[in-house]
């Protein structure tokens, strides 16, 4: 079995934890999630959805470390992320670091304004969960750059992160948030040292887009969630209503100043829509420089699209496959992207499926051996 077909089957089906285990759930960005290495790859697992229950797969502990096991068999070397060491700290003004920002396995993510202008009404993007973690209290409204500083560099420090990814609710501001993720991406930069990517919608002004840069920022993600405009008037009426050639405008402009690779938008699978439109926007944002973060449906508890199933693991490998190998032959690859998701990719199988093309054959196969 492939590394990449194993990710996307059990992003599909989930992982049942017989194992001490780190969680993180709720709120935006891989919620729900599992963070654990598999043969040493960084992936996101659905481990507390309902449908988890019928997983085939489960982490159990073993003498020296954790296996992936399924109906008996094991797959793969498992690593679950330990619990970040920076967890126990306390800012200076008494905020609780782990309240501020959290470890995804080994990058550093903070939702910097956890309020939205669309959460609430009818322009809520269905697949989001921002507003829940709000709600949950394991989290505060506003982090001040000055104390995401702070955990920026324990982090660094204390748990080897590699870099930080920031994300922000829309605000009614023409730049939607924009310049205050950028203002605590340079705040956290100069204290760490690690490379910030910063996302956000398309602003009004796009010289919006090169302010953040002159902060130093080293990424930005502009997400368009979807190249199908039916569905994306569906999910995300705010988006569909700044429209899909808007996001072009926007991510040549950015790509201008941050470079080839350096800017990112994800693209989720499995919300209903017109694959070939998928891969056709996929490849046409590949043609300028934007990398497509090709994501399955994760669905957040608590959101409006809680009770959707995540695609089924045909559909995202015919999709993702289409598009791995378009990367790879115009050298976009995620291991050029310098900060967030992109980099990261413990959410997507399309990392996996790089290097799987870049890689001879026989290195594909992860090792596969008899239980007990
Ligand atoms: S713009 Fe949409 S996805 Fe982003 S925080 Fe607001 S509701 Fe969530």
């Amino acid at each position: 079995m492939k590394l990449a077909d194993l990710i996307i089957d059990l992003q599909y089906r989930g992982l049942r934890v017989n194992a001490p285990f780190e969680r993180r759930p709720g709120g935006a960005g891989p919620s729900d999630a599992g963070m654990i290495w598999i043969e040493g790859t960084a992936v996101t697992v659905p481990v507390d959805a309902g449908f988890v229950a019928g997983s085939p797969y489960t982490l159990e502990p073993e003498d020296a470390g954790f296996g992936i096991y399924a109906d008996g068999v094991r797959l793969a070397a498992a690593a679950p992320a330990d619990r970040p060491r920076f967890y126990d700290l306390t800012t200076a003004d008494g905020v609780p670091y782990w309240q501020l920002a959290l470890m995804h396995l080994d990058s550093l993510a903070s939702t910097v304004l956890q309020t939205c202008a669309y959460w609430g009404n009818d322009d809520q993007c269905r697949f989001c969960g921002i507003g829940v973690s709000l709600a949950s209290g394991n989290t505060v409204t506003v982090k001040r750059p000055a104390q995401l500083a702070e955990v920026a560099a324990a982090a660094k420090e204390l748990d080897g992160a590699v870099d930080i990814t920031l994300t922000t609710g829309s605000t009614y501001g023409p730049d939607k948030g924009a310049l205050y993720a950028a203002r605590c991406g340079q705040a956290m930069k100069e204290a760490s040292g690690l490379p910030v990517e910063v996302q956000f919608e398309p602003p009004d002004d796009l010289a919006v887009i090169d302010k953040v840069a002159d902060r130093g920022i080293d990424s930005v993600g502009i997400h368009v969630e979807t190249f199908d405009p039916a569905v994306l008037e569906w999910v995300a009426p705010p988006k569909h209503r700044t429209g899909i050639e808007r996001y072009f405008e926007a991510w040549e402009h950015a790509v201008g100043r941050f470079g080839e690779g350096q800017v990112s938008t994800y693209v989720i699978l499995g919300m209903g829509e017109d694959p070939d439109l998928i891969v056709e926007g996929c490849w046409r944002a590949v043609d300028i420089g934007v990398y497509p973060f090709i994501v399955p449906l994760r669905p957040v508890p608590g959101s409006l699209m809680a009770d959707v199933l995540p695609p089924a693991p045909d559909y995202v490998d015919r999709v993702a496959r289409q598009v791995a190998p378009y990367l790879v032959e115009r050298g976009l690859t995620a291991d050029r992207v310098t900060a967030g998701c992109a980099r990261c990719q413990a959410c997507s199988p399309v990392g996996a499926m790089e290097r799987e093309l870049q890689a001879p054959a026989d290195r594909n196969l992860i090792p596969v051996r008899a239980l007990g």
